[in-house]
C-alpha cells in the first residue's frame, strides 16, 4: 500500500484552528521523508460531522490521523464511524493525550480506530506510517503505539524515542498560506505539577520541561517574522518564562524582530502569550510590555488556599494582583482570566468568592470558568480514590457530585458561568452598569441575573444541557438578524432586574 496523509484535528470554534501539532508533526515526517503527501486538515466541532467525513474522504487520503482533544473525542468519534463505514480500508490513526493513556480503552470499545500513538508522535509516526507504506504486517517493533491483531489490542514497548532538544527541521509554513494566525511552541511540558494537569506528565512518563534549540527557535522565529500574511502569532508553551533567562531572551528576540519589520515599512506581528504571573518580576514585566500583545491567558483557576494546596497549586495573591493589574490595565490586548470549579475540596462559595476577586479585584476583561475536567494521565485522575473524585467515563470527564460540591451547585455554578460570559460578551452594556453601580459584591448580582435567564428563556438557552463551550453557539446565534427579538428581549429583561437590584442596593 502506498497511502496519502491526512491529518486531521477538530477543534470548538472559540479555540481557532489550532493547528500547531499537527504543522510540527507534518514538517518533522517530512524532514525525513520528504516523498510522503501529507495534507492537513483542520475543522471545527460545529460545522456538521457530514461535512467533514464528505471533504476528508473527497481528498482522497488513505491514512487518516486524528488529534484527539477532551473538547471534541465525541464528534471525532462520529467522524471516524462514519468514515469506516463508507470505506473499510481506511486506516485511522489516533493520537493526542488521550489515547497516551485511554488508548487501549478506545480500540477495545471503538473498532474503527485502527492505531493509537502514545506520548510524543513524531517518530512514532514516522515509523508507523513506513510500515503501513511497506505492508509490513508486524507492527510490534515500533514503539509506543496500541493495535488491534487478530481481535487482540497490543500495546508495545513504551520509549523515549524523540528529544526535542536536538530537532533542527524547519517548520513547514506553506500551510499557513490564507491564515492570519500561527501557534508556536518553545518547549513542551511544564515546570509546575498542578495535580489536574495532564500536560507536564505526558512525555512518556517523564516529567520534565524540554526545549527547542535556541536556534531552531530564532530560525523559525525569523522565518515567521518574515511572512508577509501573518498578523498573530500565538505561542503555547505553558508559560514562556517558565526558564527566567531563556525567557527574557526570548522576549527580547521578538521585540527585536518587530522593530526590524516596522523598520521595513512592515505592521509589527501581534503575539498572545500565557503567562505564570508567579514567575514575574520588574525585568520580565518591561520585556512583555513592550510586545505587541494581542492576548494574555491566566490561568488562576482558584483563590482559595485549601483548594490550591491540593491541587498544587502555586498563588501569591499579591504579587498576582500587582502584576496582573500593570499588565493589563490601559493595555488593548484581551485578557482571558480563567477559573475552574469542583477541584478537590472546592465548594460553590469558594468558588464564589474566587470569582469576586476576578470580576472586582482585578476587574478582569473576561472570566471563563469551567467545571473540573479530570483529564486522562493527570494526577488527580490517576489517583481519583485518594481523593474522593467520582467523574463522567467517557469526555468531557466532568467531576460529579463531590463531599464538598453538590450536583445542584456544580450546576449553579455552570449556569453562572455559563450567563456571565454570555453578558460579558453580547452584553457589555449590562456589565458596564454592574461596574458601576455595585463595588465589591457583583457576584450576587450576575447571580440573580443568571437566575432571571435562566427562568425566563428555558426554551431558547436548553438550561439543563449548558456547558462552558456552548456560549459560542448562542453568541453567534444572538448576532443574527433572527434572534435580534430575543436579543432586544434578554437585554430589556436583565435592564430591568438590575433596576431593582439597585434600588435595594441604594436603600440597604
Ligand atoms: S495547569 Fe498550567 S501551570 Fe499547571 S502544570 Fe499545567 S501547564 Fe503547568
Amino acid at each position: 500500500m502506498n497511502g496519502n496523509i491526512s491529518f486531521n484535528i477538530i477543534t470548538p470554534q472559540y479555540f481557532g484552528r489550532v493547528q500547531l501539532s499537527l504543522l510540527v508533526l507534518k514538517s518533522y515526517i517530512h524532514s525525513k521523508n520528504p516523498d510522503l503527501t501529507m495534507q492537513l486538515n483542520s475543522f471545527y466541532s460545529e460545522d456538521d460531522a457530514d461535512t467533514i467525513v464528505e471533504e476528508i474522504s473527497r481528498q482522497g487520503n488513505t491514512i487518516l490521523l486524528f488529534s484527539l482533544y477532551v473538547w471534541t473525542e465525541e464528534i471525532v468519534r462520529t467522524v471516524c464511524r462514519r468514515l469506516k463505514e463508507l470505506n473499510n480500508d481506511y486506516i485511522i490513526i489516533i493520537g493526542g493525550n488521550i489515547p497516551t493513556y485511554q488508548g487501549a480503552f478506545l480500540l477495545e470499545t471503538y473498532p474503527f480506530y485502527d492505531f493509537a500513538v502514545i506520548g510524543e508522535g513524531e517518530n512514532t509516526l514516522y515509523q508507523l506510517f513506513d510500515y503501513i507504506n511497506q505492508d509490513k504486517a508486524d507492527f510490534s517493533t515500533i514503539d509506543n503505539i496500541i493495535y488491534r491483531q487478530n481481535h487482540e489490542i497490543i500495546t508495545t514497548r513504551r520509549s523515549d524515542n524523540y528529544n526535542i532538544e536536538e530537532q533542527d527541521y524547519p517548520l513547514l509554513l506553506d500551510d499557513f498560506r490564507d491564515d492570519e494566525i500561527i501557534f508556536y511552541e518553545t518547549s513542551r511540558g511544564c515546570k509546575y505539577r498542578c495535580r489536574y494537569c495532564a500536560y507536564n506528565m505526558n512525555f512518556n512518563g517523564k516529567n520534565v520541561v524540554r526545549y527547542y534549540s535556541n536556534q531552531k527557535v530564532e530560525n523559525d522565529l525569523r522565518r515567521i517574522f518574515n511572512l508577509p500574511y501573518i498578523k498573530k502569532l500565538d505561542f503555547t508553551d505553558s508559560t514562556l518564562i517558565g526558564n527566567r533567562n531563556r525567557g527574557l531572551w526570548i522576549l527580547s528576540l521578538l521585540n527585536t524582530l518587530n522593530s526590524e519589520r516596522v523598520a521595513a515599512g512592515k505592521n509589527p506581528i501581534e503575539i498572545g502569550i500565557d503567562v505564570s504571573l508567579e514567575d514575574f518580576d520588574d525585568e520580565i514585566l518591561y520585556e512583555v510590555k513592550r510586545l505587541h500583545t494581542f492576548a494574555y491567558g491566566f490561568g488562576l483557576q482558584s483563590i482559595d488556599r485549601e483548594v490550591i494546596r491540593k491541587a498544587a497549586r502555586v498563588f501569591n495573591r499579591d504579587k498576582f494582583t500587582k502584576y496582573f493589574n500593570a499588565l493589563t490595565k490601559k493595555s488593548k490586548a484581551a485578557v482571558n482570566l480563567e477559573l475552574m470549579f469542583g477541584l478537590p475540596g472546592d465548594t460553590l462559595e469558594k468558588f464564589l468568592n474566587s470569582l469576586e476577586y476576578s470580576i472586582s479585584d482585578l476587574d478582569a476583561h473576561f472570566v471563563v470558568c469551567f467545571r473540573f475536567a479530570v483529564l486522562p494521565g493527570s494526577t488527580f485522575w490517576k489517583d481519583k480514590e485518594k481523593y474522593g473524585i467520582t467523574c463522567e467515563e467517557l469526555s468531557p470527564y466532568y467531576t460529579l457530585a463531590s463531599a464538598t460540591f453538590s450536583e445542584e451547585d456544580l450546576q449553579t455554578a455552570e449556569l453562572l458561568s455559563f450567563y456571565l460570559q454570555l453578558i460579558y460578551t453580547c452584553f457589555r452594556g449590562i456589565k458596564r452598569i454592574v461596574d458601576r453601580n455595585f463595588h465589591g459584591e457583583k457576584v450576587p448580582v450576575y447571580l440573580k441575573l443568571s437566575a432571571l435567564l435562566q427562568e425566563n428563556y428555558d426554551d431558547f438557552f436548553h438550561n439543563d444541557r449548558l456547558r462552558q463551550g456552548d456560549v459560542y453557539k448562542f453568541v453567534i446565534k444572538l448576532a443574527t438578524q433572527e434572534y435580534s427579538d430575543i436579543k432586544r428581549s434578554i437585554q430589556m429583561d436583565l435592564r430591568n432586574e438590575l433596576k431593582q437590584l439597585i434600588e435595594n442596593y441604594s436603600t440597604s
